[in-house]
Protein backbone atom coordinates (compact mmCIF):
# COMPACT_ATOMS: atom_id res chain seq x y z
CA UNK A 1 0.00 0.00 0.00
CA UNK A 2 1.37 3.25 -1.06
CA UNK A 3 1.37 6.34 0.77
CA UNK A 4 -0.75 8.22 -2.01
CA UNK A 5 -4.05 5.37 -0.83
CA UNK A 6 -3.93 5.52 3.20
CA UNK A 7 -6.17 8.18 4.77
CA UNK A 8 -5.79 7.93 8.96
CA UNK A 9 -8.62 9.90 10.46
CA UNK A 10 -10.44 10.29 13.51
CA UNK A 11 -14.46 10.95 14.58
CA UNK A 12 -14.39 14.02 16.63
CA UNK A 13 -18.13 13.99 18.29
CA UNK A 14 -20.26 15.05 21.37
CA UNK A 15 -21.26 12.56 23.52
CA UNK A 16 -24.21 10.68 21.50
CA UNK A 17 -24.26 12.52 18.26
CA UNK A 18 -23.52 9.05 16.89
CA UNK A 19 -19.98 8.30 16.56
CA UNK A 20 -20.02 4.89 17.36
CA UNK A 21 -23.06 3.93 14.99
CA UNK A 22 -21.16 5.56 12.38
CA UNK A 23 -18.15 3.45 12.91
CA UNK A 24 -19.61 0.43 12.76
CA UNK A 25 -21.48 1.57 9.60
CA UNK A 26 -18.31 2.10 8.03
CA UNK A 27 -17.06 -1.32 9.24
CA UNK A 28 -20.20 -2.99 7.80
CA UNK A 29 -19.48 -0.93 4.39
CA UNK A 30 -15.95 -1.80 3.82
CA UNK A 31 -16.86 -5.59 5.48
CA UNK A 32 -14.46 -5.78 8.20
CA UNK A 33 -16.55 -8.46 9.94
CA UNK A 34 -19.28 -10.26 9.13
CA UNK A 35 -22.84 -9.51 10.20
CA UNK A 36 -22.87 -12.30 12.36
CA UNK A 37 -19.88 -10.93 14.02
CA UNK A 38 -21.39 -7.55 14.31
CA UNK A 39 -22.45 -6.93 17.98
CA UNK A 40 -24.05 -3.70 18.16
CA UNK A 41 -20.81 -0.76 18.80
CA UNK A 42 -17.96 -3.15 18.45
CA UNK A 43 -15.75 -0.55 18.84
CA UNK A 44 -16.65 0.11 22.76
CA UNK A 45 -15.14 -3.34 24.27
CA UNK A 46 -15.21 -2.96 27.80
CA UNK A 47 -18.31 -3.93 29.78
CA UNK A 48 -18.84 -0.74 31.76
CA UNK A 49 -18.14 1.18 29.09
CA UNK A 50 -21.10 -0.32 26.66
CA UNK A 51 -23.27 0.50 29.77
CA UNK A 52 -22.52 3.55 30.15
CA UNK A 53 -22.56 4.80 26.20
CA UNK A 54 -18.40 6.13 26.55
CA UNK A 55 -15.71 5.43 24.31
CA UNK A 56 -12.60 5.33 27.06
CA UNK A 57 -9.66 3.05 25.38
CA UNK A 58 -8.49 4.77 22.16
CA UNK A 59 -8.86 2.44 19.64
CA UNK A 60 -8.12 1.77 15.75
CA UNK A 61 -9.45 -0.30 12.81
CA UNK A 62 -7.95 -0.90 9.21
CA UNK A 63 -10.35 -0.61 6.66
CA UNK A 64 -9.79 -1.48 2.36
CA UNK A 65 -12.67 0.92 1.11
CA UNK A 66 -13.00 0.94 -3.06
CA UNK A 67 -13.87 4.09 -3.71
CA UNK A 68 -16.03 5.15 -6.93
CA UNK A 69 -12.75 5.96 -9.36
CA UNK A 70 -12.12 1.68 -8.80
CA UNK A 71 -9.05 2.68 -6.07
CA UNK A 72 -8.86 0.54 -3.46
CA UNK A 73 -7.51 3.08 -0.21
CA UNK A 74 -6.80 1.53 3.47
CA UNK A 75 -8.59 4.04 5.58
CA UNK A 76 -7.24 3.74 9.67
CA UNK A 77 -10.23 5.11 11.34
CA UNK A 78 -8.71 5.95 15.17
CA UNK A 79 -11.35 6.46 17.52
CA UNK A 80 -11.40 8.76 20.48
CA UNK A 81 -13.47 8.82 23.84
CA UNK A 82 -16.13 10.99 24.18
CA UNK A 83 -16.07 12.56 28.04
CA UNK A 84 -14.09 15.48 29.01
CA UNK A 85 -12.27 13.55 31.79
CA UNK A 86 -10.72 11.55 28.88
CA UNK A 87 -10.06 14.39 26.72
CA UNK A 88 -6.13 14.34 26.63
CA UNK A 89 -6.54 10.81 24.76
CA UNK A 90 -8.30 12.79 22.18
CA UNK A 91 -5.39 14.74 21.45
CA UNK A 92 -3.09 11.88 20.72
CA UNK A 93 -5.13 10.27 18.67
CA UNK A 94 -5.48 12.97 16.87
CA UNK A 95 -1.94 13.12 16.61
CA UNK A 96 -1.78 10.18 14.59
CA UNK A 97 -4.02 11.49 11.63
CA UNK A 98 -4.29 13.90 8.71
CA UNK A 99 -8.26 14.34 8.93
CA UNK A 100 -10.74 14.13 11.19
CA UNK A 101 -14.76 13.83 10.59
CA UNK A 102 -16.25 15.99 12.76
CA UNK A 103 -20.32 14.63 13.16
CA UNK A 104 -22.98 16.59 14.63
CA UNK A 105 -25.99 15.85 15.54
CA UNK A 106 -28.44 17.33 13.21
CA UNK A 107 -31.54 17.93 15.87
CA UNK A 108 -28.85 18.91 19.03
CA UNK A 109 -26.29 20.92 17.32
CA UNK A 110 -22.65 21.53 18.08
CA UNK A 111 -21.64 21.06 21.76
CA UNK A 112 -18.44 21.88 23.85
CA UNK A 113 -16.75 18.82 23.51
CA UNK A 114 -16.98 19.14 19.81
CA UNK A 115 -16.03 22.76 19.73
CA UNK A 116 -12.33 21.98 21.94
CA UNK A 117 -11.62 19.07 20.14
CA UNK A 118 -12.12 20.30 16.90
CA UNK A 119 -9.69 23.35 17.62
CA UNK A 120 -7.17 20.71 18.83
CA UNK A 121 -7.80 18.91 15.59
CA UNK A 122 -6.80 22.50 13.70
CA UNK A 123 -3.75 22.94 15.59
CA UNK A 124 -2.45 19.75 14.58
CA UNK A 125 -2.73 20.60 11.35
CA UNK A 126 -5.65 18.00 10.26
CA UNK A 127 -8.38 18.57 7.78
CA UNK A 128 -11.81 18.80 9.45
CA UNK A 129 -14.50 17.53 7.53
CA UNK A 130 -18.44 18.09 8.52
CA UNK A 131 -21.02 15.83 8.93
CA UNK A 132 -24.34 16.46 9.98
CA UNK A 133 -25.95 13.34 11.43
CA UNK A 134 -29.38 12.11 12.73
CA UNK A 135 -30.94 13.59 9.54
CA UNK A 136 -33.80 10.99 10.14
CA UNK A 137 -34.98 12.71 12.77
CA UNK A 138 -37.83 14.97 12.38
CA UNK A 139 -36.67 17.30 14.91
CA UNK A 140 -32.98 17.33 12.99
CA UNK A 141 -32.44 21.32 11.53
CA UNK A 142 -29.90 21.14 9.23
CA UNK A 143 -29.50 24.70 8.73
CA UNK A 144 -29.46 25.92 11.55
CA UNK A 145 -27.16 23.39 12.63
CA UNK A 146 -24.82 24.70 9.63
CA UNK A 147 -24.91 28.17 10.78
CA UNK A 148 -23.79 27.27 14.32
CA UNK A 149 -20.86 25.35 13.01
CA UNK A 150 -19.89 28.42 10.82
CA UNK A 151 -20.20 30.47 13.60
CA UNK A 152 -18.97 28.90 16.64
CA UNK A 153 -16.03 26.04 14.87
CA UNK A 154 -15.40 28.74 12.37
CA UNK A 155 -15.21 26.36 9.38
CA UNK A 156 -17.37 26.36 6.17
CA UNK A 157 -20.23 23.50 6.50
CA UNK A 158 -22.74 24.78 3.79
CA UNK A 159 -21.54 21.52 1.97
CA UNK A 160 -21.63 19.01 4.78
CA UNK A 161 -23.36 15.89 4.12
CA UNK A 162 -26.79 15.22 5.72
CA UNK A 163 -26.42 11.45 7.12
CA UNK A 164 -28.51 8.97 9.31
CA UNK A 165 -25.58 6.66 10.87
CA UNK A 166 -28.47 4.88 11.82
CA UNK A 167 -30.37 3.85 8.31
CA UNK A 168 -26.99 3.98 6.82
CA UNK A 169 -28.17 7.28 4.38
CA UNK A 170 -24.98 8.92 3.29
CA UNK A 171 -22.52 6.69 5.05
CA UNK A 172 -20.85 5.46 1.62
CA UNK A 173 -20.65 8.82 0.13
CA UNK A 174 -18.94 10.06 3.67
CA UNK A 175 -15.82 7.56 2.93
CA UNK A 176 -16.15 8.96 -0.67
CA UNK A 177 -15.80 11.98 0.27
CA UNK A 178 -13.15 11.52 2.89
CA UNK A 179 -10.93 9.73 0.38
CA UNK A 180 -10.80 13.05 -1.73
CA UNK A 181 -10.64 16.02 1.41
CA UNK A 182 -8.67 14.05 3.96
CA UNK A 183 -4.93 14.21 2.73
CA UNK A 184 -2.50 11.13 2.56
CA UNK A 185 0.05 10.61 5.35
CA UNK A 186 3.26 12.30 4.31
CA UNK A 187 6.68 10.47 5.80
CA UNK A 188 9.99 9.44 4.56
CA UNK A 189 9.77 5.81 3.04
CA UNK A 190 12.90 4.84 2.77
CA UNK A 191 14.29 6.83 6.11
CA UNK A 192 15.14 4.79 9.57
CA UNK A 193 12.27 3.91 11.26
CA UNK A 194 10.36 6.51 13.76
CA UNK A 195 7.09 5.40 15.31
CA UNK A 196 5.04 7.18 17.20
CA UNK A 197 2.92 5.37 20.15
CA UNK A 198 -0.61 6.39 20.44
CA UNK A 199 -1.45 4.16 23.19
CA UNK A 200 -0.55 0.88 25.06
CA UNK A 201 -2.34 -1.51 27.17
CA UNK A 202 -2.06 -4.73 28.97
CA UNK A 203 -3.21 -7.83 27.23
CA UNK A 204 -3.59 -11.12 28.96
CA UNK A 205 -2.13 -13.36 25.83
CA UNK A 206 0.21 -10.88 24.19
CA UNK A 207 1.53 -9.00 27.23
CA UNK A 208 2.01 -5.26 26.11
CA UNK A 209 0.26 -4.01 22.62
CA UNK A 210 1.42 -1.30 21.09
CA UNK A 211 -0.96 0.98 19.08
CA UNK A 212 1.64 3.08 16.26
CA UNK A 213 1.86 4.93 13.68
CA UNK A 214 4.30 4.44 11.55
CA UNK A 215 5.88 8.05 10.52
CA UNK A 216 8.76 7.47 8.74
CA UNK A 217 10.42 4.47 7.61
CA UNK A 218 8.81 0.94 7.84
CA UNK A 219 9.03 -2.21 10.21
CA UNK A 220 9.18 -5.87 9.97
CA UNK A 221 8.41 -8.90 12.51
CA UNK A 222 11.29 -10.02 14.37
CA UNK A 223 13.17 -7.01 13.88
CA UNK A 224 14.93 -5.65 16.65
CA UNK A 225 13.59 -1.94 18.13
CA UNK A 226 14.74 0.47 20.37
CA UNK A 227 12.42 2.54 22.96
CA UNK A 228 13.45 5.79 22.70
CA UNK A 229 13.07 7.43 26.21
CA UNK A 230 14.19 4.07 28.04
CA UNK A 231 16.44 2.73 25.75
CA UNK A 232 15.20 -0.60 26.25
CA UNK A 233 15.66 -3.17 23.17
CA UNK A 234 13.34 -5.68 22.28
CA UNK A 235 12.36 -8.39 19.21
CA UNK A 236 8.83 -6.99 17.27
CA UNK A 237 7.68 -10.76 18.09
CA UNK A 238 4.23 -9.58 16.43
CA UNK A 239 2.81 -6.79 14.08
CA UNK A 240 -0.14 -6.24 12.46
CA UNK A 241 -3.44 -4.25 12.02
CA UNK A 242 -7.10 -4.37 13.61
CA UNK A 243 -9.88 -5.16 11.00
CA UNK A 244 -11.34 -4.43 14.08
CA UNK A 245 -10.22 -8.51 14.60
CA UNK A 246 -6.57 -8.18 15.55
CA UNK A 247 -4.56 -9.67 12.24
CA UNK A 248 -1.13 -10.13 12.04
CA UNK A 249 0.99 -8.79 9.31
CA UNK A 250 4.70 -8.59 8.32
CA UNK A 251 5.11 -5.29 7.55
CA UNK A 252 4.24 -2.14 8.78
CA UNK A 253 4.76 0.65 6.42
CA UNK A 254 5.33 4.91 6.59
CA UNK A 255 1.74 6.40 7.23
CA UNK A 256 0.25 2.99 8.43
CA UNK A 257 -1.35 2.47 11.99
CA UNK A 258 -1.17 -0.66 13.33
CA UNK A 259 0.07 -2.55 16.68
CA UNK A 260 3.41 -4.16 18.07
CA UNK A 261 4.03 -6.61 20.93
CA UNK A 262 7.53 -6.96 22.26
CA UNK A 263 8.32 -9.19 25.42
CA UNK A 264 7.87 -5.48 27.35
CA UNK A 265 7.12 -5.96 30.77
CA UNK A 266 4.23 -3.38 31.42
CA UNK A 267 2.53 -0.57 30.17
CA UNK A 268 5.78 1.49 31.39
CA UNK A 269 8.03 -0.22 29.28
CA UNK A 270 6.20 1.51 26.45
CA UNK A 271 4.93 4.92 27.59
CA UNK A 272 2.44 6.70 25.20
CA UNK A 273 4.19 8.81 23.04
CA UNK A 274 6.97 7.58 22.87
CA UNK A 275 8.86 6.96 19.78
CA UNK A 276 9.80 3.10 18.58
CA UNK A 277 12.99 2.95 16.28
CA UNK A 278 15.41 0.17 15.11
CA UNK A 279 18.00 -1.21 17.00
CA UNK A 280 19.97 -1.84 14.03
CA UNK A 281 19.25 1.75 12.45
CA UNK A 282 18.01 4.03 14.65
CA UNK A 283 16.19 7.24 13.95
CA UNK A 284 18.41 10.51 15.18
CA UNK A 285 16.04 12.07 17.71
CA UNK A 286 12.64 11.42 19.29
CA UNK A 287 9.49 12.31 17.89
CA UNK A 288 7.88 15.23 20.09
CA UNK A 289 5.57 13.63 22.32
CA UNK A 290 2.18 14.30 24.38
CA UNK A 291 1.85 16.30 27.22
CA UNK A 292 1.97 13.68 30.44
CA UNK A 293 -1.52 13.04 32.02
CA UNK A 294 -2.18 14.73 35.22
CA UNK A 295 -5.18 13.51 37.92
CA UNK A 296 -6.72 16.19 38.86
CA UNK A 297 -9.35 14.40 41.80
CA UNK A 298 -8.09 12.13 44.48
CA UNK A 299 -9.81 10.19 47.12
CA UNK A 300 -8.89 7.57 49.53
CA UNK A 301 -9.58 3.68 48.47
CA UNK A 302 -10.49 1.52 52.03
CA UNK A 303 -11.14 -2.16 52.07
CA UNK A 304 -13.92 -2.39 54.09
CA UNK A 305 -12.33 -5.60 55.53
CA UNK A 306 -8.67 -5.11 56.51
CA UNK A 307 -8.50 -8.62 55.41
CA UNK A 308 -8.70 -7.75 51.61
CA UNK A 309 -5.88 -5.04 51.72
CA UNK A 310 -3.37 -6.98 49.83
CA UNK A 311 -6.69 -7.92 47.45
CA UNK A 312 -7.20 -4.22 46.85
CA UNK A 313 -3.30 -3.06 46.28
CA UNK A 314 -3.11 -6.44 43.71
CA UNK A 315 -5.96 -5.18 41.84
CA UNK A 316 -4.96 -1.54 41.80
CA UNK A 317 -1.47 -2.71 40.02
CA UNK A 318 -3.58 -4.68 37.57
CA UNK A 319 -5.72 -1.85 36.82
CA UNK A 320 -2.73 0.20 36.38
CA UNK A 321 -1.17 -1.84 33.68
CA UNK A 322 -3.63 -0.59 31.64
CA UNK A 323 -4.86 3.28 32.57
CA UNK A 324 -1.26 5.27 32.99
CA UNK A 325 -3.80 8.01 34.27
CA UNK A 326 -4.08 6.12 37.22
CA UNK A 327 -1.98 6.90 40.48
CA UNK A 328 -1.95 5.01 44.02
CA UNK A 329 0.00 5.11 47.14
CA UNK A 330 -0.55 3.34 50.02
CA UNK A 331 -1.65 5.77 53.41
CA UNK A 332 -3.84 5.09 56.49
CA UNK A 333 -6.49 6.51 58.07
CA UNK A 334 -6.91 6.36 62.32
CA UNK A 335 -10.94 5.76 60.92
CA UNK A 336 -10.61 3.65 57.90
CA UNK A 337 -7.09 1.69 58.84
CA UNK A 338 -4.98 0.59 55.42
CA UNK A 339 -5.84 2.01 52.12
CA UNK A 340 -4.61 4.11 49.46
CA UNK A 341 -4.93 7.02 47.69
CA UNK A 342 -5.78 7.51 44.57
CA UNK A 343 -5.35 9.94 41.79
CA UNK A 344 -8.19 10.38 38.59
CA UNK A 345 -8.56 12.04 36.15
CA UNK A 346 -12.29 13.20 37.29
CA UNK A 347 -15.03 12.24 38.53
CA UNK A 348 -15.89 9.73 36.07
CA UNK A 349 -12.74 8.21 35.85
CA UNK A 350 -12.96 7.89 39.50
CA UNK A 351 -16.76 5.99 39.13
CA UNK A 352 -15.10 3.70 36.60
CA UNK A 353 -12.31 2.22 38.65
CA UNK A 354 -14.09 2.46 41.57
CA UNK A 355 -16.86 -0.27 39.41
CA UNK A 356 -14.15 -2.34 37.87
CA UNK A 357 -12.70 -2.60 41.62
CA UNK A 358 -15.75 -3.83 42.74
CA UNK A 359 -17.57 -6.08 40.17
CA UNK A 360 -14.39 -7.30 38.11
CA UNK A 361 -11.72 -7.57 41.33
CA UNK A 362 -14.85 -7.99 43.64
CA UNK A 363 -13.04 -5.86 46.70
CA UNK A 364 -15.75 -3.95 48.82
CA UNK A 365 -14.88 -0.46 49.41
CA UNK A 366 -15.08 2.52 50.87
CA UNK A 367 -13.99 5.65 48.87
CA UNK A 368 -13.78 8.64 50.59
CA UNK A 369 -15.02 12.21 49.72
CA UNK A 370 -12.80 13.52 46.70
CA UNK A 371 -10.65 16.30 46.98
CA UNK A 372 -8.04 18.35 44.27
CA UNK A 373 -4.80 18.67 45.22
CA UNK A 374 -3.58 22.13 47.04
CA UNK A 375 -0.62 24.18 46.90
CA UNK A 376 0.39 24.88 50.89
CA UNK A 377 3.18 27.13 51.88
CA UNK A 378 4.29 27.20 54.73
CA UNK A 379 5.80 29.92 57.08
CA UNK A 380 9.54 28.36 56.72
CA UNK A 381 9.10 28.90 52.88
CA UNK A 382 8.71 25.50 52.29
CA UNK A 383 5.79 24.28 49.21
CA UNK A 384 3.63 21.08 50.16
CA UNK A 385 0.95 19.44 47.70
CA UNK A 386 -1.69 17.95 50.07
CA UNK A 387 -4.07 15.69 48.22
CA UNK A 388 -5.59 14.61 51.70
CA UNK A 389 -7.41 17.07 53.81
CA UNK A 390 -6.14 15.36 56.97
CA UNK A 391 -2.45 15.98 56.01
CA UNK A 392 -2.97 19.41 55.76
CA UNK A 393 -0.03 20.59 58.59
CA UNK A 394 -1.19 22.57 61.30
CA UNK A 395 -2.94 25.76 60.46
CA UNK A 396 -0.72 28.37 61.99
CA UNK A 397 2.08 26.66 60.49
CA UNK A 398 0.74 27.82 57.01
CA UNK A 399 1.42 30.92 54.91
CA UNK A 400 -1.05 30.46 52.31
CA UNK A 401 -2.65 27.56 50.58
CA UNK A 402 -3.68 27.95 46.57
CA UNK A 403 -5.93 25.77 45.08
CA UNK A 404 -6.21 24.63 41.19
CA UNK A 405 -7.97 26.84 38.94
CA UNK A 406 -9.69 25.81 35.51
CA UNK A 407 -10.81 27.81 32.45
CA UNK A 408 -14.36 26.11 31.79
CA UNK A 409 -16.08 26.66 28.56
CA UNK A 410 -19.41 26.53 28.49
CA UNK A 411 -21.51 26.41 25.33
CA UNK A 412 -25.50 27.11 25.90
CA UNK A 413 -28.82 28.14 24.55
CA UNK A 414 -29.59 31.96 25.07
CA UNK A 415 -32.53 30.90 27.40
CA UNK A 416 -30.54 28.70 29.75
CA UNK A 417 -27.63 31.56 29.78
CA UNK A 418 -28.84 33.19 33.19
CA UNK A 419 -29.34 29.85 35.42
CA UNK A 420 -25.47 28.96 34.01
CA UNK A 421 -24.34 32.24 35.16
CA UNK A 422 -26.11 31.86 38.40
CA UNK A 423 -24.56 28.54 38.80
CA UNK A 424 -20.78 29.62 37.88
CA UNK A 425 -20.87 32.46 40.15
CA UNK A 426 -22.13 30.10 43.36
CA UNK A 427 -19.25 28.03 42.19
CA UNK A 428 -17.13 30.97 43.15
CA UNK A 429 -16.82 31.52 38.88
CA UNK A 430 -15.08 34.57 37.35
CA UNK A 431 -16.32 35.29 34.19
CA UNK A 432 -13.43 35.75 31.21
CA UNK A 433 -15.42 35.99 28.43
CA UNK A 434 -19.49 36.03 26.75
CA UNK A 435 -20.06 35.59 23.30
CA UNK A 436 -22.80 35.12 21.68
CA UNK A 437 -22.82 33.12 18.54
CA UNK A 438 -26.56 32.52 17.15
CA UNK A 439 -28.38 30.78 18.86
CA UNK A 440 -26.20 29.51 21.70
CA UNK A 441 -23.40 31.80 23.60
CA UNK A 442 -20.57 30.55 24.44
CA UNK A 443 -19.19 31.63 28.23
CA UNK A 444 -15.26 31.40 29.59
CA UNK A 445 -15.41 31.28 33.12
CA UNK A 446 -12.34 30.38 35.61
CA UNK A 447 -13.50 28.53 38.61
CA UNK A 448 -12.01 26.72 41.34
CA UNK A 449 -11.08 23.22 40.09
CA UNK A 450 -12.80 21.92 43.46
CA UNK A 451 -16.12 23.51 42.64
CA UNK A 452 -15.90 21.69 39.13
CA UNK A 453 -14.97 18.40 39.79
CA UNK A 454 -17.76 17.57 42.03
CA UNK A 455 -20.52 18.03 40.87
CA UNK A 456 -20.84 20.87 38.68
CA UNK A 457 -21.16 18.93 35.45
CA UNK A 458 -24.63 17.41 36.87
CA UNK A 459 -25.55 20.60 38.12
CA UNK A 460 -24.94 22.42 34.79
CA UNK A 461 -27.05 19.88 32.64
CA UNK A 462 -29.99 19.93 35.19
CA UNK A 463 -30.50 23.97 34.88
CA UNK A 464 -30.14 23.84 31.16
CA UNK A 465 -32.31 20.50 30.50
CA UNK A 466 -29.44 18.72 29.36
CA UNK A 467 -28.46 21.62 27.03
CA UNK A 468 -25.63 23.50 28.40
CA UNK A 469 -22.19 21.56 27.36
CA UNK A 470 -18.65 22.11 29.12
CA UNK A 471 -15.36 21.37 29.13
CA UNK A 472 -12.17 22.93 30.92
CA UNK A 473 -8.81 22.60 31.17
CA UNK A 474 -6.30 23.69 33.60
CA UNK A 475 -4.74 27.17 34.09
CA UNK A 476 -2.93 27.87 37.86
CA UNK A 477 -2.97 27.68 41.52
CA UNK A 478 -3.82 30.71 43.05
CA UNK A 479 -4.30 31.92 46.64
CA UNK A 480 -7.52 31.34 48.49
CA UNK A 481 -8.84 31.94 51.92
CA UNK A 482 -9.25 28.27 52.49
CA UNK A 483 -10.09 26.53 55.53
CA UNK A 484 -10.33 22.22 57.04
CA UNK A 485 -13.71 21.58 58.35
CA UNK A 486 -13.73 18.59 59.97
CA UNK A 487 -16.28 16.37 61.19
CA UNK A 488 -16.60 15.05 64.69
CA UNK A 489 -18.58 11.43 65.44
CA UNK A 490 -19.31 11.51 69.31
CA UNK A 491 -16.95 13.72 69.76
CA UNK A 492 -13.98 11.89 67.98
CA UNK A 493 -12.57 13.76 64.81
CA UNK A 494 -12.84 11.36 61.70
CA UNK A 495 -10.10 11.93 59.59
CA UNK A 496 -11.38 10.53 56.85
CA UNK A 497 -14.25 12.82 56.60
CA UNK A 498 -12.37 15.95 56.78
CA UNK A 499 -12.50 18.52 53.38
CA UNK A 500 -10.99 21.40 52.65
CA UNK A 501 -13.53 24.61 51.73
CA UNK A 502 -13.70 28.01 51.11
CA UNK A 503 -13.92 30.55 54.47
CA UNK A 504 -17.17 32.17 52.62
CA UNK A 505 -18.72 28.81 52.43
CA UNK A 506 -17.43 26.81 55.68
CA UNK A 507 -20.42 28.03 57.46
CA UNK A 508 -23.28 26.56 55.17
CA UNK A 509 -21.52 23.42 54.07
CA UNK A 510 -20.66 22.59 57.81
CA UNK A 511 -24.29 23.20 57.97
CA UNK A 512 -25.57 20.92 55.16
CA UNK A 513 -23.08 18.54 55.27
CA UNK A 514 -24.17 17.35 59.46
CA UNK A 515 -27.40 17.32 58.08
CA UNK A 516 -26.99 15.21 55.28
CA UNK A 517 -24.67 12.78 57.56
CA UNK A 518 -27.75 12.60 59.87
CA UNK A 519 -30.30 11.34 57.17
CA UNK A 520 -26.97 8.25 55.82
CA UNK A 521 -25.97 7.42 59.13
CA UNK A 522 -28.46 4.72 60.27
CA UNK A 523 -29.60 4.49 63.63
CA UNK A 524 -27.98 2.76 66.05
CA UNK A 525 -28.06 1.20 69.58
CA UNK A 526 -26.89 4.84 71.00
CA UNK A 527 -27.40 8.21 70.33
CA UNK A 528 -24.91 9.72 67.66
CA UNK A 529 -23.91 13.51 67.66
CA UNK A 530 -22.32 14.71 64.43
CA UNK A 531 -20.44 18.03 64.52
CA UNK A 532 -18.97 20.26 61.68
CA UNK A 533 -15.71 21.81 63.36
CA UNK A 534 -13.35 24.52 62.20
CA UNK A 535 -10.32 24.43 64.22
CA UNK A 536 -11.51 24.20 68.03
CA UNK A 537 -14.90 25.85 66.80
CA UNK A 538 -17.38 24.16 66.20
CA UNK A 539 -19.92 25.48 63.68
CA UNK A 540 -22.70 23.07 63.35
CA UNK A 541 -24.47 19.79 64.70
CA UNK A 542 -27.03 17.64 64.42
CA UNK A 543 -28.06 14.10 66.41
CA UNK A 544 -29.03 10.66 64.99
CA UNK A 545 -31.42 9.63 68.02
CA UNK A 546 -31.26 6.01 69.25
CA UNK A 547 -32.56 2.97 67.58
CA UNK A 548 -34.27 2.21 70.96
CA UNK A 549 -35.68 -1.52 70.48
CA UNK A 550 -33.58 -4.72 68.60
CA UNK A 551 -34.23 -4.44 64.75
CA UNK A 552 -35.62 -7.95 64.84
CA UNK A 553 -38.20 -7.05 67.37
CA UNK A 554 -40.12 -5.95 64.46
CA UNK A 555 -40.80 -9.37 63.41
CA UNK A 556 -43.01 -10.30 65.82
CA UNK A 557 -41.88 -13.56 67.20
CA UNK A 558 -42.50 -16.94 65.08
CA UNK A 559 -42.03 -16.24 61.19
CA UNK A 560 -38.07 -17.59 61.40
CA UNK A 561 -37.80 -17.28 57.46
CA UNK A 562 -38.91 -13.47 57.35
CA UNK A 563 -36.37 -13.25 60.17
CA UNK A 564 -33.90 -14.81 58.67
CA UNK A 565 -34.05 -12.16 55.23
CA UNK A 566 -34.33 -9.69 57.52
CA UNK A 567 -30.62 -10.62 59.33
CA UNK A 568 -29.55 -11.17 55.31
CA UNK A 569 -30.75 -8.14 54.52
CA UNK A 570 -29.43 -6.24 57.29
CA UNK A 571 -26.13 -8.34 56.40
CA UNK A 572 -26.18 -7.23 52.84
CA UNK A 573 -26.52 -3.79 53.42
CA UNK A 574 -23.69 -3.54 56.02
CA UNK A 575 -21.30 -4.62 53.00
CA UNK A 576 -20.16 -1.32 52.74
CA UNK A 577 -20.07 0.16 56.35
CA UNK A 578 -17.15 0.77 58.49
CA UNK A 579 -16.86 0.56 61.70
CA UNK A 580 -15.26 4.37 63.36
CA UNK A 581 -14.93 4.02 66.79
CA UNK A 582 -18.59 1.85 67.63
CA UNK A 583 -20.29 3.72 65.52
CA UNK A 584 -21.13 1.98 61.92
CA UNK A 585 -20.55 4.89 59.07
CA UNK A 586 -22.51 3.32 55.55
CA UNK A 587 -20.31 4.38 52.03
CA UNK A 588 -22.66 7.36 51.57
CA UNK A 589 -21.77 9.15 54.51
CA UNK A 590 -18.34 9.49 53.35
CA UNK A 591 -19.61 10.62 50.47
CA UNK A 592 -21.85 12.90 51.92
CA UNK A 593 -19.85 16.20 50.48
CA UNK A 594 -21.05 15.51 47.27
CA UNK A 595 -24.52 15.93 47.97
CA UNK A 596 -24.01 19.29 49.91
CA UNK A 597 -23.23 22.49 47.92
P1 LIG B 1 -21.52 8.29 20.45
O1 LIG B 1 -21.65 8.57 21.91
O2 LIG B 1 -21.15 9.53 19.68
O3 LIG B 1 -20.64 7.13 20.14
O4 LIG B 1 -23.00 7.96 19.95
P2 LIG B 1 -23.67 6.57 19.57
O5 LIG B 1 -23.19 6.08 18.25
O6 LIG B 1 -23.52 5.65 20.73
O7 LIG B 1 -25.17 7.03 19.38
C1 LIG B 1 -25.92 7.61 20.44
C2 LIG B 1 -27.40 7.32 20.22
O8 LIG B 1 -27.87 7.95 19.04
C3 LIG B 1 -27.70 5.83 20.04
O9 LIG B 1 -28.89 5.55 20.69
C4 LIG B 1 -27.84 5.68 18.53
O10 LIG B 1 -28.68 4.61 18.18
C5 LIG B 1 -28.44 7.00 18.15
N1 LIG B 1 -28.10 7.39 16.77
C6 LIG B 1 -26.89 7.39 16.19
N2 LIG B 1 -26.96 7.80 14.91
C7 LIG B 1 -28.27 8.07 14.68
C8 LIG B 1 -29.00 8.53 13.54
O11 LIG B 1 -28.47 8.78 12.46
N3 LIG B 1 -30.34 8.70 13.71
C9 LIG B 1 -30.96 8.44 14.89
N4 LIG B 1 -32.29 8.63 14.94
N5 LIG B 1 -30.32 8.00 15.96
C10 LIG B 1 -28.99 7.81 15.87
MG1 LIG C 1 -19.53 5.89 21.46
Amino acid sequence: MDLQHIRNFSIIAHIDHGKSTLADRFIQLCDGLSAREMNTQVLDSMDIERERGITIKAQSVTLNFTAKNGEIYQLNFIDTPGHVDFSYEVSRSLAACEGAILVVDAAQGVEAQSVANCYTAIELGLEVMPVLNKIDLPSAEPEKVIKEIEDIIGIPAEQALRISAKTGLGVAEVLEELVHVIPPPEGDVEGPLQALIIDSWFDNYLGVVSLVKIVNGSLRKKQKITIMSTGNSFIAERIGIFTPKRLDTLELKTGQVGFVVGAIKDIFGAPVGDTITLTGNPCAKALPGFQKVQPRVFAGLYPVSSDDYEDLRESLSKLRLNDAALQFEPESSQALGFGFRCGFLGMLHMEIIQERLEREYDVNLITTAPTVIYEVETNKGDVLYVDNPANLPDIGSIKMIREPIIQANILVPQEYLGSVITLCIAKRGVQVNMQYLGSQVSLHYELPLSEVVLDFFDRLKSVSRGYASFEYEFKRFEEAALVKLDVLINGDRVDALSIIVHRDLSQTRGRELVEKMKELIPRQMYEVAIQAAIGGKIIARSTVKSMGKNVTAKCYGGDISRKKKLLEKQKAGKKRMKQVGNIEIPQEAFLAVLQVN
